[in-house]
């Protein structure tokens, strides 16, 4: 990876977006998500009300929020085209191309939120099936059944 490889630009999705500048192939490595290894999920608070934290094994997380990290600016979308990979033996995250993707695409990965953080974060990926909330895959039909009863009544 080089820094050409990737730019940070306004998104269609939410605030800057992480684009490609040129093609990449099916796994292949997109940009290095640098941070420091946590054994708290970072606070709001501490990063200026803005965080970029990963949780990248159970009660251990990634912190991004480094200006050092443009891949923080990657987004989540409901049919990512990366997904963010946690190789141990480097001590390293790499977001990694899950389909070949084309030069000026934006990146995105599931950011893998539960449903209590979902609630807040709003998803505007422009996917025709878009759940509306930020949300770790395999939550999404638990996500679809609190909102269908969560809808108030007329
Ligand atoms: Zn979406």
């Amino acid at each position: 990876m080089s820094a050409a490889d990737v730019e940070s630009r306004p998104s269609p999705i939410a605030g800057l977006g992480l684009f490609a500048k040129r093609e990449f192939t099916e796994g292949e490595r997109i940009s290095r998500y640098s941070g420091v290894t946590t054994l708290e999920p970072p606070s709001a608070a501490s990063s200026g009300g803005k965080v970029y934290a990963l949780e990248i094994a159970p009660g251990r997380w990634l912190d991004g929020t480094s200006e050092d990290n443009p891949s923080r600016h990657a987004n989540h979308a409901c049919h990512p085209n990366a997904e963010l990979i946690w190789h141990e033996e480097e001590s390293e995250a790499w977001l990694t191309a899950r389909r070949p993707i084309t030069a000026g695409e934006e990146i995105t990965f599931d950011y893998g939120f539960s449903l209590a953080e979902s609630l807040f974060h709003p998803c505007a990926c422009g996917a025709s099936d878009c759940v509306g909330r930020i949300i770790a895959t395999p939550l999404r039909p638990a996500l679809r059944r609190h909102l269908r009863f969560s809808r108030p009544r007329d």
